[in-house]
């Protein structure tokens, strides 16, 4: 048995980073950044009012002095004259200031007769006035790799920029294995379960920026297995779930090796997900998950997501863990870290985690109620209420 930190480094070094394609700007969001974008435009384009007022030049707007409205600059629409002395134009927000203007009188500040304005008082420090290319500049860069945010696919389009070069998403077959298996939708008889996990990974990498293909239920047998295996050819990654234990239906392991998996260890000192294995499959990665649907969730978790984000060329790395306080009282640990389903809650001491008391690997009721996994050490010896314990946000 190998620790987590060893059988996460092993499966990182299972990825292949993958090439690049082009998605329309609408399509970008969550994708990641394949190479680095550079602005043809510069924002704002033109020195620009920040509010609605009049457009001025500050030492004549001052105090108890007047101003003659000569004209209106509007978003879309200049003024297209100098300003002279003792002038103002009216303007709004995101409009072109006048050449020859210097600020912006907000028109609270001013009290209008006619064309005639008399200053209240002028709070612009210049700070009403957009430089042209206060934002951005033509040249400057967005750089790769990034999964892309709504505020990036903002900028992006704000860049001119219509079409976005982004890694491709790789593709993940997923084969449930098990006699007892049945797909949501059907009826079970009495010996049969809902596969479950399936749906759960699914959405999970697929959150991660994967596409994820649903192979038919593999049963217990050689054949089916090599069926599954056959239908996973093309994908980046073959992800199965169950069947990889010591029982006498457990024929994942067997049949992946006549399939060409190269198998790179089985096995990681962990609960829940202690039966897990890796390897390389006629060039895909291949990671086997355990059947139970805590147990291969809790895994998707922490080997899988950063698996993805390594595929995706984004720094690979475990996922954060923060520092919390224990809300209860823990029994010493096994030789085996324990993630355990939890909530972390807010409270004086920043976040205090409770662990629920029913931790079995197959309840998935509880799984859905927790917030994250408190991260119990391999032999954690036994802790007191109060004492700081990592966690990891799901
Ligand atoms: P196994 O590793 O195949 O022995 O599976 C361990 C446990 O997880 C058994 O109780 C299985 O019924 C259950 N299990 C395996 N695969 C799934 C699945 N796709 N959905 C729900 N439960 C599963
Ligand atoms: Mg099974």
């Amino acid at each position: 048995m190998i620790s987590v930190s060893e059988a996460l480094a092993r499966i990182l070094a299972l990825a292949t980073p993958l090439d690049a394609e082009t998605v329309p700007l609408a399509d970008a969001a969550g994708r990641v950044l394949a190479q680095d974008v550079t602005s043809n435009i510069t924002q704002p384009p033109f020195t620009s009012s920040a509010m609605d007022g009049y457009a001025v030049i500050y030492s004549e707007a001052q105090t108890g002095m007047t101003l003659e409205v000569v004209g209106e600059s509007a978003a879309g629409k200049r003024y297209d004259t100098t300003l002279n002395s003792g002038e103002a134009v009216r303007i709004f927000t995101g409009a072109p200031v006048p050449e020859g203007a210097d600020s912006i009188l907000i028109q609270e500040d001013a009290d209008r007769i006619g064309d005639v304005i008399t200053v209240r008082e002028n709070r612009d420090t210049k700070k009403y006035v957009r430089p042209a290319g206060g934002d951005f500049a033509k040249g400057d860069v967005v750089s790769a790799p990034r999964r892309l945010t709504p505020a990036n696919v903002a900028l992006l389009a704000s860049m001119n920029i219509a079409n976005v070069p982004v890694m491709r998403k790789p593709v993940i077959a997923l084969i449930s294995t098990g006699n007892e298996l049945v797909m949501p939708g059907e009826v079970p008889n009495s010996d049969q379960i809902i596969s479950s996990n399936s749906f759960g990974l699914k959405a999970l990498f697929e959150a991660q920026g994967a596409s994820v293909r649903i192979m038919p239920i593999a049963r217990d047998t050689s054949e089916s297995l090599q069926q599954a295996f056959d239908l996973a050819k093309g994908a980046d990654l073959v992800v199965t779930l169950g069947g990889a234990s010591v029982g006498d239906h457990d024929l994942v392991q067997s049949v992946a090796i006549e399939n060409g998996l190269e198998l790179d260890f089985y096995k990681v000192a962990m609960r829940p997900g202690k039966p897990l294995m890796a390897g390389r499959i006629n060039g895909a990665a291949m990671v086997g998950l355990p059947g139970n649907p805590v147990s291969s969730m809790v895994c998707g978790h922490i080997f899988l997501r950063p698996l993805i984000d390594a595929m995706l060329g984004l720094p690979a790395t475990p996922l954060l863990r923060e520092t919390g306080v224990l809300g209860e009282a823990m029994q010493a640990n096994s030789n085996r870290e324990h993630y355990m389903r939890a909530i972390a809650k807010p409270s004086a001491n920043g976040w205090t985690v409770m662990p629920f008391d029913r931790q079995d690997s197959s309840l998935l009721s509880v799984l859905g109620d927790a917030d994250c996994l408190m991260v119990r050490e391999a032999n954690d010896p036994a802790r007191a209420i109060g004492e700081p314990i990592s966690f990891i946000r799901i």
